[in-house]
């Protein structure tokens, strides 16, 4: 982060846009509001609320398919949503971006249209010790499918993969590597494009889960050279249900199309069925029309203050809460990588998370407790969960007070 950027930062007025999210106004268990749980959805600006609201009033009709004018222009706003996304991610044309429910669906296609495809027995498919189940199981099914196996990139005890095991472990035999661009559990944010340049040197594809990464910093997959790149909707201040598959245009117009149905085909008799062209070809039955208009309006909201202001705020808030609980006798954080994303995991000595988050929650602080969807990180620390304070830039550092004087009551009432 340069100083310059930092700067930005400092002239978007924070207080402004916090007002934009009228969830945060709220009170839970009679105190007011404090919600530090992004990392698994975020809340949603009252223009993104009503942008769906406004369309399910006064714009309603299936996509793609109808002559009449509500239907044409629903499509219109529908596909809207695409171009939006390609300048976001900076995607080289319209079908490299392919419409997915969220995350946990785009990698499931990936395993199984592109690896039942390209992967037979023996072949190995690289993953990492702190991806999230959703880019672990997948390829678990996958490898059972065809006969590939699993590797794993280990992670150091600061929550950093260990880059020499895994310029080991790429080898002829890796036909995909899937990694997280950001852990949702340690925030480490990941060397990515070392990773993709290691790959591709070798000939080998590389799938990024950018899930928590693309909420909070800019992502360009062509600088980054990303075969496959994955993310939802719902981190970033848009609907939930919807989500985008990245990939190259040569790497999915090769790849079989993952769900049949309606819209994702050309013409079809019971002879012989043709597909639809990109990215129709991967988009079968009725999408979640209101979801897709709705996320490009959190796109252009996130546009509106601008991911590099984002990002230089949340680091912000990042280092605030990190040296605020750091202070904390007894407290210990898991996932100190000196690249992090706005994630604090920790421990209280002595005390199991669900009893933090629970006494916490009495106190109207919204954290994540338990094993975060990925239970391996927690085997290799060998703990059972930690406790997750994930930080938007809509958050402030009354929010971190709150959840440091929260951790105090929490130490009392064990004590
Ligand atoms: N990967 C990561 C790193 C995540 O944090 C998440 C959501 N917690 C997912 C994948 C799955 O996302 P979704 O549930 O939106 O499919």
């Amino acid at each position: 982060m340069n100083n310059a950027t930092i700067d930005i930062a400092k002239t978007v007025n924070w207080n402004k846009i916090r007002s934009d999210f009228p969830i945060l106004s709220r009170t839970s268990n009679n105190k007011k509001l404090v919600y530090l749980d992004n990392g698994a959805s975020s809340q949603m600006p009252k223009i993104v609320s009503d942008r769906i609201h406004d369309y399910h009033l006064n714009e309603h009709a299936n996509i793609h398919r109808g002559v009449h004018t509500l239907s044409q222009n629903a499509t219109d706003a529908y596909e809207a949503t695409r171009d939006k996304v390609k300048a976001f991610i900076n995607a080289e044309s319209l079908e490299e971006v392919i419409f997915t429910t969220g995350t946990t669906d785009s990698i499931n296609l990936v395993a199984q249209s592109y690896g039942r495809t390209n992967f037979k027995k023996g072949d190995e498919i690289l993953v990492s010790e702190m991806e999230h189940h959703a880019n672990i199981v997948p390829w678990q099914m996958v490898a059972e499918q065809t006969g590939a196996v699993i590797k794993v990139i280990p992670i150091s005890d600061s929550g950093e993969l260990v880059m020499d095991a895994f310029y080991e472990q790429l080898t002829v035999k890796t036909k995909m590597v899937a990694v997280s661009h950001v852990s949702n559990a340690l925030g480490t944010v990941n060397p990515i494009k070392e990773i993709i340049d290691a790959a591709h040197a070798k000939s080998i594809p590389v799938l990024v889960d950018g899930a928590q990464s693309i909420p909070h910093m800019v992502v360009d997959v062509q600088a980054l050279d990303a075969d496959f790149y994955v993310f939802s909707a719902h981190k970033m201040c848009g609907p939930t249900g919807f989500g985008i598959l990245y990939g190259k245009k040569e790497l999915l117009d090769a790849m079989p199309p993952y769900r049949g149905g309606g819209d994702m085909i050309d013409r079809v008799t019971f002879e012989k069925t043709t597909y639809n062209v990109l990215p129709f070809k991967f988009e079968a039955g009725t999408p979640p029309i209101s979801a897709g208009i709705g996320f490009a309006a959190s796109i252009d909201y996130l546009n509106s203050i601008g991911m590099a202001n984002i990002a230089a705020r949340e680091h912000e808030l990042l280092e605030y809460a990190t040296n605020k609980l750091s202070a904390i006798k007894g407290l210990k954080i898991y996932g100190t990588a000196t690249h992090k994303a706005s994630v604090i995991s920790f421990l209280l000595d002595g005390i199991h998370p669900s009893d933090v988050g629970t006494i916490l929650d009495q106190e109207g602080i919204a954290v994540r407790t338990g094993h975060h969807c990925a239970q391996p990180i927690m085997d290799h620390y060998n703990i059972p969960g930690t406790v997750r304070a994930s930080l938007s830039f809509y958050n402030n550092e009354n929010d971190i007070d709150a959840l440091a004087n929260g951790i105090e009551l929490v130490k009392e009432f064990f004590g």
